[in-house]
């Protein structure tokens, strides 16, 4: 059997690239662009020889001798460069079909304008175990309203393709045709192709699909962006920076934040099940592009009895998924997935699903979609979060060995939620994504610096807003954990907020509780400040507003700080 890395590689390299000419000065073909003082082709190339990959052939229109000067046989990159040019533009799939003679029986398509970092094996892999005559890679993006989208079934079997222009009349799941495939050359059979300008997503596949042909969708969350424009170009270079093409490479575990549905990123109606009912909270489209711009998935994990109620049908929540989408995407977000359970244990509702109604291992407070995301998208759920609003999401939070954070805006009343112990409390989940992205590994750091103060205090005041002082003995309490430190360590928040409740937190996890600062004040301030100055930490909180720098600690004398997050 032939080895997967002998597959033929195709690189689409015909493009003019006018929207890049400023760049180019239109001397070098679009694929010849500079990102990080290489050609962005020889990238993909080597990205390829990497992997294992060494066959090539390079379709070309364009300035192709600037091309072919550059690479040659390919014998300096210790690969196997062939050349294709076309005479005049005939499109992608019109280009392949001129090229017949030199196409292997099966191949991947790359377009030379994209910058690209994915496990190829994995891709080719997944394309013969389906035995489908074509695959396409597909993920969602921040822009699904213009871009061209794959409509799949419930095996990832693509049902239809659309172009912006032309939209069927539910909405539909952002999963976005990343113009990377693996074809067998089989479909391009009869004489269809013969004249004319011919795509592969706008022509080639919805004839095929005509023709009954099956065409898979591959879905991931690895780094696929085109620089076709000034700006992409741009970001990309900001990207790769960032190092978000490794990050979300699947060579090594990946950070998710799970996040719940109802009370968290949208209101809860209670048994939402009309897509007109979806209301966003402020910031949760803007909350989820910062997390997609981070490298970490975001990805809903969301209860939904109403199907086991019968009150909303499967296809129902899945417009409301897609119209959910859409409506974050307006905002520049994404999520890379969403999980739902359709179970219910309790019978008694008219018009229910019987075969739903079972105890089963993906309603939360269990962690069947935890886990089946984790398996799915190979996470590393100790570096992992959930956000949510009921002390479910706490719950499964902790059986799956996440960091949690609890959000106010949902329906349970304060007192019962802090029952269920989450590691840190946030107003929004806007706040509390901020909160991860932007601040918590920092302060967890500076703390950290200081951590040989912490030896033989007794207490630790922390004077600023009550739920920002929570959150920093919540940090506290972990790295006191990390150190081994088993007696209990007293922090006394002396500041009332808006929430109305202050904190008293032993250090130790098990004894960790927080309590209404109303009813416990006498307890609060059964020890003033005075008492126990001696044995302290003095900790100042103060919250600025339209952060610029980083949070950090003013040491005035060796156990009094100013924290500024
Ligand atoms: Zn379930």
């Amino acid at each position: 059997m032939q080895k997967l890395e002998d597959t033929q590689i195709i690189l689409l390299a015909g493009g003019k690239g006018t929207r890049l000419i400023e760049h180019t000065k239109d001397y070098i073909p679009k694929p010849m662009v500079l990102i990080n003082g290489k050609p962005a082709l020889q990238h993909l190339i080597e990205m390829c020889l990497e992997q294992g990959f060494r066959n090539f052939l390079i379709l070309l229109n364009h300035k192709a001798e600037k091309i072919i000067n550059f690479f040659g046989t390919g014998e300096k990159f210790n690969a196997n460069i062939d050349y294709q040019i076309e005479d005049s533009p005939r499109g992608t799939a019109g280009a392949l079909f001129d090229s017949m003679d030199k196409l292997s029986e099966r191949f991947i398509v790359i377009y030379a304008d994209t910058y690209i970092n994915v496990n190829l094996k994995k891709f080719l892999k997944y394309h013969v175990d389906n035995k489908t005559k074509a695959s396409i890679f597909v993920h969602p993006n921040n822009h699904p309203y213009d871009s061209d989208l794959v409509q799949v079934d419930k095996n990832n079997l693509v049902v239809n393709l659309y172009s912006p222009t032309d939209r069927p009349k539910n909405p539909i799941r952002n999963l976005v045709n990343a113009a990377l495939y693996v074809l067998e050359k089989s479909i391009f059979n009869g004489d269809i192709l013969e004249n004319g300008v011919i795509d592969i997503a706008r022509d080639l596949f919805p004839k095929i699909l005509n023709n009954g042909i099956k065409i898979s969708a591959y879905i991931s969350p690895e780094y696929i962006k085109d620089f076709g424009t000034i700006d992409r170009l741009s970001q990309v270079k900001k990207d790769i920076k960032k190092y978000l093409p490794e990050k979300l490479s699947d060579s090594y575990p990946r950070k998710a934040i799970f996040i719940d549905r109802d009370g968290t990123l949208i209101e809860d109606v209670g048994h939402l099940s009309d897509i007109n009912e979806i209301r966003l909270f402020r910031n949760s489209g803007k909350a989820l592009n910062q997390i997609n711009n981070s490298g970490i998935l975001g990805i809903c994990v969301t209860n939904q009895p109403v199907i086991a109620r019968g009150e909303l049908t499967i296809d129902g929540l899945k417009d409301i998924h897609a119209q959910l989408e859409l409506m974050l995407s307006m905002e520049k977000g994404y999520l890379n997935d969403i999980f739902y359970c359709p179970h219910y244990p309790e019978s008694g509702f008219i018009g229910e699903v019987r075969s739903l109604k079972i105890n089963c291992e993906c309603r939360k407070p269990n962690i069947g979609m935890i886990k089946e995301a984790s398996r799915i998208y190979s996470i590393n759920l100790q570096k992992s979060w959930i956000i949510g609003d009921s002390c479910n999401d706490m719950l499964a939070g902790n059986r799956a060995g996440l960091k949690k954070i609890l959000v106010l805006t949902g329906e349970t009343t304060e007192r019962l939620k802090l029952k269920c112990c989450p590691d840190f409390t946030f107003s929004s989940f806007y706040y509390a994504t901020n909160w991860i992205l932007f601040k918590y590994y920092k302060i967890s750091k500076i703390l950290k610096k200081f951590q040989e103060s912490f030896f033989g205090i007794k207490d630790v005041i922390i004077i600023g807003p009550a739920i920002m002082s929570m959150n920093i003995c919540g940090v506290f309490s972990e790295i006191n954990t990390e150190l081994g430190i088993r007696k209990e360590l007293k922090i006394i928040n002396k500041h009332k907020s808006e929430n109305n409740f202050g904190c008293y937190q032993g250090m130790d996890n098990t004894s960790r509780k927080a309590v209404n600062w109303r009813t416990k004040k006498i307890f609060l301030f059964e020890k003033s400040p005075a008492q126990v100055s001696k044995n302290l930490i003095k900790i100042n909180i103060v919250i600025q507003k339209n952060i610029t720098k980083t949070p950090y600690l003013i040491k005035k004398d060796p156990i009094s700080f100013t924290l500024f997050v």
